[in-house]
């Protein structure tokens, strides 16, 4: 660190984004990637005109994909915003709505800390329940911002969009974000819930249901009013935040939803075979939702298990919260890539590591 960096800042513990290693190829089941490839129609949309059209700066609405984001999802291209990956979001939301405080649970999303950090917001964790679940009571009454994500990350339980409602209706001076950065894998959206309550902010990303991590693009829905906000500081950021590469694949992307649909359904097949297997072996496994699997063994220590698969070339997502440090988080890739996973478990319970 510099002499030069505000003091403010100097104390601030970034975010740690998961491994992503160039030191040799690994089953990468560490950061809810999509295993499977973009459509064969959004890989298309990289044509050389594209190329050649970035000497251009990209169109700073994005109207086209709104509009697109707008008719797949029942609103209107004004209910619609997009940000440099939903992370980009998160970070407007906290700016614009986080001066009475935030509010989040123990275990969640990580960077909510980071951004409330960041902004020097006060910041109110609620533990979880023993089980992990979420009382919706807990956030109710709170007046700061409340932000859940819906699945949770990383246990990949849900709440329902009744337990949301009692929020939003308990919480008319805040702005409630859910964040359904997981919710194609099997969670109940709240997104109809945006034309009763003004006050909420519904955040989603291409990064993992979408196989578009790489492109950065992520979408939210509100009332105009909330939009416009959001649109007021992107304007006052980076107001070409989403580059015309990415543009053209969103679209592309929102265009091929069948193609994602299939994907979607495949993943959560692989997940309740991959958490049966986990059972069999004496693992507990948590209710998930998401394309991912929280999972902890009484056999071996949970740094341990994520030591030794890496060893044997498989990422995945170890924590080290003390209330959380012996659980993985494996997210769920292709079959063929489970059952890699799956042996190594194997071997490595029966070869008695730790
Ligand atoms: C992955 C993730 C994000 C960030 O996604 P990007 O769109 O890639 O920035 C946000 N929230 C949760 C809960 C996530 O797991």
């Amino acid at each position: 660190m510099s002499g030069f960096l505000d003091p403010k800042f100097q104390t601030l513990e970034a975010y740690t984004p998961g491994e992503q290693p160039r030191d040799m190829q690994y089953i990468k089941l560490n950061t809810n990637e999509s295993p499977y490839p973009p459509a064969p129609r959004v890989v298309q949309a990289l044509t050389r005109e594209q190329g050649q059209l970035l000497r251009l700066y990209p169109d700073p609405t994005g109207q086209a994909l709104k509009e697109r984001l707008a008719r797949l999802y029942g609103v209107a291209a004004e209910n619609v915003f997009l940000g440099n990956g939903s992370d980009e979001i998160l970070n407007f939301a906290f700016l614009a709505y986080g001066a009475k405080g935030v509010v989040f649970p123990d275990i969640s999303y990580g960077f909510y800390q980071v951004y409330a950090d960041l902004y020097g917001l006060e910041r109110e964790s609620i533990p979880l329940k023993e089980d992990f679940s979420l009382d919706c009571r807990d956030y109710c009454g709170k007046g700061k911002l409340v932000v859940i994500a819906n699945p949770n990350a990383p246990t990949g339980m849900a709440v329902s969009p009744e337990q949301i409602r009692q929020i939003l209706l308990s919480n008319p001076d805040a702005v409630v974000l859910i964040d359904e950065a997981y919710v194609d894998f099997g969670g109940e959206t709240c997104l109809p819930l945006i034309r009763e309550y003004p006050n909420l902010l519904v955040v989603r990303t291409f990064s993992k249901s979408r196989c578009l991590a790489g492109g950065r693009l992520g979408y939210a829905f509100a009332q105009p009013e909330l939009i416009r906000d959001l649109e007021k500081l992107k304007y006052s950021t980076n107001p070409y935040n989403i580059n015309r590469l990415t543009l053209a694949l969103g679209q592309a992307t929102v265009d091929a939803d069948e193609y994602y649909r299939d994907i979607c359904e495949k993943i959560v097949e692989s997940r309740r075979w991959t958490a049966g297997q986990l059972e069999a072996l004496g693992f507990q496994v948590l209710p998930s939702q998401a394309n991912f699997l929280f999972a902890r063994s009484q056999a071996v220590d949970g740094e341990a298990l994520y030591q030794q698969l890496k060893k044997r070339g498989i990422l995945v997502r170890h924590f080290t919260a003390p209330r959380i440090c012996q659980y993985n988080r494996i997210t769920i890739g292709t079959q063929a890539q489970m059952e890699a996973f799956l042996d190594a478990v194997k071997e490595i319970l029966t070869g008695g590591a730790l």
